[in-house]
């Protein structure tokens, strides 16, 4: 049974709450992405709040930190899975402090539109580097998970230039499930493709 137009009427009721004209959706690039209902605790992200991800993501986080620490690396959680209605805070708020749509969605995704509702994605951070910052390219960190990432079924969702008009986000990690080299029935992934922050 297919609930995409059911999810799809709440993200475009949001959206007439928030006054923002669903022309914003229509026209722009970003996939839909379902709210994950079977997550489980990865523990405390950098600034000491619980996080959670979908049940696969976060045994292949917790094993993707393992290998990272054994190498002397530290992957920290800025921020997991994210509601639908914590995405739609996130945006009052924005719009509340007087941010232009324009601005508030260059950064942030529209509640309904965020891969973090999905549980597969992850903010990593790691210490001496400031939070979701493009500065996050230079750490160790970073060119750890360019290496072994893959090898956990982690990649990279917003890359220079990507097709869904999203800033650049080195910090931003999905699982996907697919490890290298090999074909995957991809029956677990998301349905909707990628998105924001
Ligand atoms: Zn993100």
């Amino acid at each position: 049974m297919c609930i995409i137009s059911s999810y799809e009427e709440r993200a475009v009721l949001a959206l007439r709450e928030l006054g923002i004209p669903i022309s914003f959706v229509t026209q722009g690039l970003r996939p839909l992405h379902e709210e994950c209902d079977d997550l489980v605790s990865i523990g405390l992200d950098m600034f000491e709040r619980e996080q959670q991800l979908e049940r696969t993501t976060a045994s292949q986080w917790q094993a993707m930190r393992l290998a990272a620490d054994r190498d002397g690396i530290v992957l920290a959680i800025v921020s997991a899975f994210r509601s639908f209605d914590y995405q739609r805070q996130i945006i009052a708020r924005k719009l509340a402090a007087g941010l232009s749509i324009e601005q508030i969605i260059s950064v942030s995704a529209l509640p309904g539109f965020s891969e973090h509702h999905t549980g597969r994605a992850v903010d990593v951070g790691t210490p001496g580097c400031p939070p979701v910052t493009e500065a996050f390219e230079q750490t160790q960190a970073f060119s750890w998970l360019t290496r072994r990432g893959r090898d956990f079924g982690f990649r990279m969702s917003y890359s220079r230039g990507n097709k869904f008009g999203v800033i650049y986000e080195p910090w931003h990690w999905v699982f996907d499930g697919a490890p290298p080299n090999k074909t995957v029935e991809r029956t677990g992934a998301p349905r909707c493709g990628p998105d924001a922050t």
